[in-house]
């Protein structure tokens, strides 16, 4: 049932001669075997609109979604998530500034990381995460740095998919979030501001 990793189309969509992103090998070993618990990361960036990236580790790569709004605690918030193209495990602390003019051009943060406790079910049998989302369905605990308790992502008949958080004892109600530009990072605590200013000095 698990797909092998295939990153081609992150491949084919950036010029690794161009972009500072990590480019993530195709055949870096078998992916990791068992429930599907790993990793996540939501990544906030300051492309041609502003939006998060959220990813799940799963068959060896990261699962990823646009969410324009962000990931709420609030489980009234649906939110809007739209796949794309499976990211190298490596993206996961990849923060910096994307060539202007290369594919999703502009500033990238690590705004939450941490694991994920995969709790996918299928006709009340535990399944792996990936097996979850080929269904259209998964379930998940995070524990991340700002993001605490179970989520949900449920594919829609168009494609897209929403995440939603479930009701536990980490819900509640959102407030209005910070504006991004004052959001920290989870991995250095910089701003975007800071981020884009600590890669000119570089250069
Ligand atoms: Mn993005």
């Amino acid at each position: 049932m698990a797909t092998r990793r295939d990153l081609a189309e992150y491949h084919r969509k950036r010029d690794f001669a161009r972009t500072g992103e990590p480019k993530g090998a195709n055949d870096a070993g078998p992916p990791r075997e068992g429930t599907g618990d790993g990793a996540f990361v939501v990544q906030l960036h300051e492309a041609s609109t502003t939006h998060f990236d959220f990813r799940l580790e799963a068959d060896g790569v990261l699962k990823s979604w646009a969410v324009p709004k962000g990931v709420s605690t609030d489980p009234g918030d649906k939110r809007l998530a739209v796949p794309t193209e499976d990211h190298p495990l490596e993206y996961g602390d990849f923060e910096g500034v994307i060539a202007a003019g290369e594919y999703g051009g502009g500033t990238v943060m690590v705004w939450d990381t941490g694991d994920y406790r995969n709790l996918s079910k299928r006709h009340g049998e535990p399944i792996p995460l990936a097996d979850a989302l080929e269904h259209g369905h998964a379930a998940f605990w995070l524990d991340g740095d700002k993001l605490h308790g179970g989520y949900a992502l449920t594919r829609l008949r168009d494609g897209a998919w929403l995440l939603v958080k479930e009701r536990d004892k980490h819900a509640s109600s959102a407030g209005s979030p910070p504006h991004p530009h004052r959001m920290r990072s989870a991995l250095t605590r910089r701003t975007l501001g800071q981020i884009a200013a600590d890669e000119d000095a570089e250069r």
